[in-house]
């Protein structure tokens, strides 16, 4: 007979056991990031529960970063780690509660479908061999990983995307994969002319260590990378500080930064309307970026998002602030659901890999239509 195992010991993994002796009341913690009090991010593997009712219960949870993350929120299973499903969830007196019967000896389960840095090199390893890419190692992060860029044209404008400065959002780099792939197919006729008119900077991972080590928010340090803009440091935030130094050689004409949020159900874009020197052509044209991408992606939309900042408010160790701020770009943090669309849902997948690419291919169009105008 077979015992019931769980563990976290792999890339991303991120759970404590606090005791699984009864399938039916199996007692869970998330780990906080490293020297950080944030915690949300959980991957776990669980071998020999076959046909077998398990309840998992996260008891922790209620001391997670984003409690209205919990809220109608499902959890991502999958049995051969690519195919990533939802699973019965709920939130009960500050308790999180997986049910699930697994068909199979084990299933992973996570927070969001993982992208592990083995699939990040292969991101990497597959776009160099396109003529059109180069790929250059900025820095190395304080663990030792490489800080990667992918330059990919060789147009007069530049466009920077960053992705997952929140390693948790893994999110974030499935739809990078899907903006590689569309900019790198020599059929696409979209890809093409953006090709000759841009020169392309993707970092598609922003934070390898936090990724790597399995947390929600923060590097090797502890560091928020996205409260690092007006203050990095090769210290504290080398992977900030190398993509700024980056992008001073290269200038910039539109940054777009990818993200995940928790509590949203919806896709949607965030301005830097608050920073100092934003002005009304700032305004029309993120207006025009937007505008383009919700009549191309029905997974888009612009009623809900965040609350916009008063006029010189913005805090300006964002990224998306202190790029408007500083480099006078279309700057942009485009956020994306841990849920589900709810606009459009999938309530087998909720929002998934296959969504994030897709999205991420979309804004492709959206460039294309705001090019003359950056
Ligand atoms: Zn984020």
């Amino acid at each position: 007979m077979t015992t019931l195992s769980i563990t976290d010991r792999f890339d991303s993994g991120n759970i404590i056991v606090k005791d699984a002796s009864d399938p039916q009341a199996i007692s869970l913690e998330i780990r906080r990031d490293h020297r950080s009090d944030f915690f949300q991010w959980f991957h776990f593997r669980v071998s020999g529960a076959r046909d077998t009712a398990l309840s998992m219960r996260i008891i922790n949870a209620a001391e997670a970063a984003y409690l209205d993350g919990w809220t109608d929120y499902q959890a991502c299973a999958s049995y051969d780690r690519e195919t990533w499903f939802r699973v019965e969830t709920r939130y009960e007196d500050g308790v999180l509660i997986i049910d699930h019967e697994p068909e199979l000896d084990t299933v992973w389960y996570a927070y969001f479908a993982p992208y592990s840095m083995e699939r990040h090199q292969d991101l990497i390893a597959w776009a160099q061999t396109h003529p059109a890419a180069r790929l250059d190692v900025l820095g190395d992060t304080l663990d030792g990983q490489s800080l990667d860029c992918l330059t990919i044209g060789d147009g007069d404008k530049s466009i920077w995307i960053t992705a997952r400065q929140h390693p948790g959002e893994s999110m974030a780099e499935w739809w990078v994969e899907g903006f590689l792939t569309r900019l790198l197919d020599d059929a696409d006729p979209v890809a093409r002319r953006l090709r000759e008119a841009v020169t392309f900077h993707v970092v598609p991972n922003m934070n390898p260590d936090g990724s790597r080590r399995g947390h929600l928010r923060t590097n090797a340090k502890g560091v928020n990378l996205n409260r690092e803009w007006d203050k990095a440091t090769p210290e504290n935030s080398p992977e900030v500080f190398y993509v700024l130094e980056a992008i001073r050689r290269t200038g910039v004409d539109l940054h777009l930064d990818v993200h995940g949020d928790e509590g949203l159900p919806y896709n949607f874009i965030a301005g830097g309307e608050g920073a100092p020197n934003f002005t009304e052509a700032d305004g029309a044209m993120l207006d025009a970026y937007k505008s383009a991408l919700e009549a191309i992606s029905p997974d888009f939309q612009t009623t809900h998002g965040y609350e916009v900042d008063a006029p010189g408010s913005a805090d300006l160790s964002i990224c998306t602030n202190y790029m408007v701020n500083e480099f006078r770009c279309l700057a942009m943090t485009l956020e994306m659901p841990f849920k589900d669309n709810a606009d459009l849902p999938d309530p087998l997948h909720g929002w998934s890999p296959d969504r994030c690419r897709k999205l991420g291919a979309a804004n492709l169009d959206a460039m294309l239509a705001v090019l003359d105008a950056i």
